[in-house]
């Protein structure tokens, strides 16, 4: 071989190791993460694009559960029941269970018949430890709420789907439909509200609070006006901008001679004459115990009530009275509040909630 070509060949040799060599430093010198490494998943790479700070964003603090909300109930149960329990069953456990039901609110007469259950369940079967005879109340408890009722809210074949909201003043009404409206709102929804509680001072303004926190349009008229016009004007309203639902307030107590129970039925009158109500719900407060009750009472058997809504669940230690309402009124609780804020509504579960009181 000519020397010559040999010359050049060993030339090209040594620049292919050195574009080689130069190729090796290279890609070790080159920082992880940039562009030229294989192309990231379409996810990966946005979230590599993100800086730090916002790849661990500040946790918004996790819901309490429904059994930390029922608490102060729990609590009551489980230190009554922690007595009765404390030994194999005998004649006092049972007149102790009785009485912790009594105490929770729950109603003499349900009381009675669920230790009788109870006990005869008990020896039945054979429980001698605390757990068995403590998971066979739950069992009790929950088999005396309404099996079949249907708990979920209706909604209309047409827009917009009408609830209306009933009960005392005080007990938690307006939050109710503020809670609600947030809810439908971040489920896509649109919802109008109609302040047709015009003899209350000031409800309107503490009602546009919450439309505005919830994201709902609401329409209002003077005070002291009439409240099926306000009804009638708000359905109107809500049809023009095709909301989804319109949601009535109602006044707990009127200053005039005409009786409440009337001007409730003229509301739903008044919408029922272009559209249909499918839902009345009437809010209980938890925390008037039976007093709560007996106001409740008037109202179901008068506005063709659908639904309750227990509200204040989490500030009583008689939780009890949910399973008093659901067998005296004859009605499904479907929504409880557990608290002020609006997130703090959440659909009534029969089990979950007796879970949540006994666990
Ligand atoms: P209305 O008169 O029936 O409209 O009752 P409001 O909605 O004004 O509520 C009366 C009071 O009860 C207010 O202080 C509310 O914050 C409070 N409230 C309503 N619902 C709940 C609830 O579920 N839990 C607690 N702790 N307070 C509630």
């Amino acid at each position: 071989m000519p020397s010559g070509i040999a010359t050049e060949i060993y030339i090209a040799i040594g620049l292919i190791v050195l574009i080689l060599l130069i190729g090796l430093v290279g890609m070790r010198r080159r920082p992880k993460g940039t562009e030229a490494e294989t192309a990231p998943p379409p996810a990966e790479a946005e979230r590599r694009a993100r800086p730090e700070v916002a790849e661990a964003p500040a946790e918004a603090p996790p819901k309490p559960s429904l059994r930390d909300r029922l608490s102060k109930s729990r609590r009551f149960l489980a230190d009554r029941l922690a007595d009765a329990f404390g030994r194999a069953p005998d004649e006092e456990t049972w007149e102790d269970v009785e009485a912790a039901l009594i105490q929770a609110d729950v109603g003499v007469e349900a009381a009675t018949q669920i230790t009788e259950d109870l006990r005869s369940k008990a020896r039945e079967r054979n429980l001698t430890t605390a757990d068995d005879v403590r998971a066979l109340l739950a069992e009790e408890l929950v088999s005396l709420f309404e099996h079949d009722a249907d708990r979920a809210l209706a909604f209309g074949s047409q827009k917009p789907t009408v609830w209306i909201v009933l009960g005392v003043n005080g007990t938690g009404k307006t939050t109710t439909i503020g809670k609600l409206a947030a809810d439908l709102v971040h489920r896509g929804r649109s919802v109008s509200l109609a302040a047709a509680d015009t003899f209350r001072a000031a409800a309107d303004e503490q009602l546009q609070v919450w439309a505005d926190r919830a994201g709902a349009e609401m329409v209002k008229h003077q005070p002291g006006a009439d409240p099926g016009a306000v009804a009638y004007d708000a359905l109107q309203h809500a049809r023009a901008r095709q909301a989804d639902v319109l949601i009535v307030d109602t006044a707990g107590r009127l200053h005039t001679k005409t009786p409440l129970m009337d001007e409730l039925g003229k509301i739903r009158r008044v919408i029922e004459k272009e559209g249909k109500v499918t839902e009345a719900l009437l809010v209980i407060d938890a925390t008037a115990g039976q007093n709560g009750l007996v106001q409740a009472r008037e109202f179901a058997e008068a506005a063709g009530v659908t639904g309750v809504v227990l509200t204040k669940l989490d500030g009583t230690a008689k939780g009890g009275i949910a399973l008093a309402i659901e067998r005296t009124l004859g009605l499904p609780i479907k929504l409880v509040g557990v608290g002020e804020a609006l997130e703090d509504l959440e659909p009534f579960d029969p089990k979950t909630f007796v879970d949540a009181l006994l666990s």
